[in-house]
């Protein structure tokens, strides 16, 4: 392992002063041993484990967070710069409600960041016709008393005339909304779950097999670490963890994001004047970012690429994914289309059959909790899905959702939310 002035990366990420000293029992003197350390250990440190830390954290329970590359780790589905959030999804209120009310935490977050989280930039989706998911996200905002501008195509083209609106009835406005440094807010949250005394290790546990009850985790050095209750937030690795349970379950996918210098002086592509945007194209979505911070402005198709291993799998980009972006800039976005490629990245969706999240107990273990399945729009939910499964583990949880669950997890891809 590599060392550190003297310090291995594993000390070194301990705890506030690498000082905790951790209940940690190995092998057979597990059985007879002291009792567990923690109430819960969370595997896996990306945004959805890491709120999960968080939540249960301050619910006052002894909480031990590892994640085996680090929080938001360059793998990892939250490993990446930026990320939407938004309120509108057609008629799913449950996934609506849920990105309402992450804001405040993310507000939260952002407040104790130096550098910006959530950047209040609006979010824009606009569509070739008014199809239902239109009207029912406009009823579902009238409802729900939620701020959402309707904008037809003569609004779109004053408000945006750097987007070439041809084909295009309808855009739906959201100017509460925006975009969430992704990286930069789980590694935030994760520093401040740790200076509010929760643990955290640089861990890779290893997967416990066909057991029949969960008396431990396994770390990759052979230490197992014990608490009352584990939940497993492993996002794409999901699958090779518990091959058995979900290799059918959750399907990994290969998804190319792109970054495009605009002109030099050029701010049409900044916010304010761009928001986040998707354009729905009939169901082929593309969708994308203004150039925040100077990294350029993002791009990317929402569709799902082939099978991907996050392990191993080729995160160079391919030829053909960067042309079918410039075909699409050269429709929608001509200022765009022949500016340079300045940063590019290859992550995965973890997607579950139909786009629905997982979060749910495991069927064989008790005191054991799946969380996941994010399946491409998941990282906004990030605080709610936390409180929710918090909530699940205590046993606070009043109507647990049946859309989580993991009975209702198909093995056949159908995608539905979107
Ligand atoms: C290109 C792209 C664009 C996206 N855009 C959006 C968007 O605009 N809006 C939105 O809301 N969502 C979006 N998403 C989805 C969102 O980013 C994911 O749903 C979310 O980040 C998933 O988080 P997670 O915590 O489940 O998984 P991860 O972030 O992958 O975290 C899992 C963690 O588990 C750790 N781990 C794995 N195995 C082990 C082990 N054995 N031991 C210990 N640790 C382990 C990993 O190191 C990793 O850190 C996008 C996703 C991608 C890829």
């Amino acid at each position: 392992m590599a060392k550190t002035a003297g310090l291995t990366r594993r000390e070194l990420m301990k705890g506030a002063a690498g000082a905790v000293a951790l209940t940690a029992l190995r092998g057979t003197a597990q059985a007879a041993g002291p009792a567990p350390g923690w109430d819960t250990i969370v595997v896996g440190a990306g945004v959805f484990g890491a709120w999960t830390a968080w939540h249960l954290k301050r619910l006052g329970q002894r909480v031990l967070l590892l994640d085996a590359s680090g929080p938001a780790n360059a793998r990892a589905s939250s490993g990446g710069e930026s990320r939407m959030t938004r309120t509108i999804y057609g008629a799913d209120d449950v996934y609506t409600r849920m990105a309402w009310d992450s804001l405040e935490d993310w507000r939260w977050l952002s407040s104790r960041s130096g550098l910006p989280i959530l950047h209040p930039t609006g979010v824009l989706m606009f569509f070739g016709k008014r199809e239902p998911f239109v009207d029912q996200t406009i009823e579902a905002h009238t409802r729900l008393k939620m701020p959402l501008e309707v904008l037809d195509r003569g609004a779109l083209a004053r408000r945006y005339p750097q987007i070439a609106w041809d084909g295009v009835e309808v855009g739906l406005f959201e100017p509460a909304l925006g975009v969430l440094m992704a990286r930069r807010s789980v590694q935030t949250l994760v520093s401040e779950y740790r200076a509010a005394g929760g643990e955290y290790r640089l861990e890779e546990v290893r997967a416990p097999g066909d057991v029949d009850a969960l008396e431990g985790v396994t770390t990759r050095d052979g230490e197992t670490l014990t608490a009352q209750r584990y939940v497993f937030a492993l996002g794409p690795w999901l699958p090779k963890f518990f091959p058995a349970l979900l290799g059918n379950r959750i399907f990994p996918t290969r998804q190319e994001v792109l970054f495009f210098a605009p002109e030099a002086g050029d701010d049409r592509f900044e916010a304010p004047h761009l928001p986040g945007w998707a354009d729905f194209n009939d169901g082929d979505i593309y969708y994308g970012m203004p150039d925040l911070e100077s990294r350029g402005f993002k791009i990317a198709h929402d569709a799902h690429g082939a099978a991907f291993d996050p392990d191993n799998g080729d995160r160079r980009l391919s030829a053909e994914g960067t042309a079918d972006i410039r075909a699409y800039l050269k429709k929608r976005f001509p200022a765009l289309a022949g500016r340079p490629l300045v940063e590019s990245r290859v992550c995965q969706y973890e997607n579950s059959s139909n786009g629905d999240l997982l979060i749910d107990r495991h069927p064989r273990w008790p005191n054991a909790f799946l969380v996941g399945a994010g399946s491409g729009h998941g990282f906004k939910h990030g605080p709610a899905v936390g409180r929710y499964a918090a909530d699940l583990v205590t046993a606070r949880l009043a109507t647990p959702e049946p859309r989580f669950s993991l009975a209702t997890k198909g093995e056949r891809q159908h995608r539905e939310v979107h």
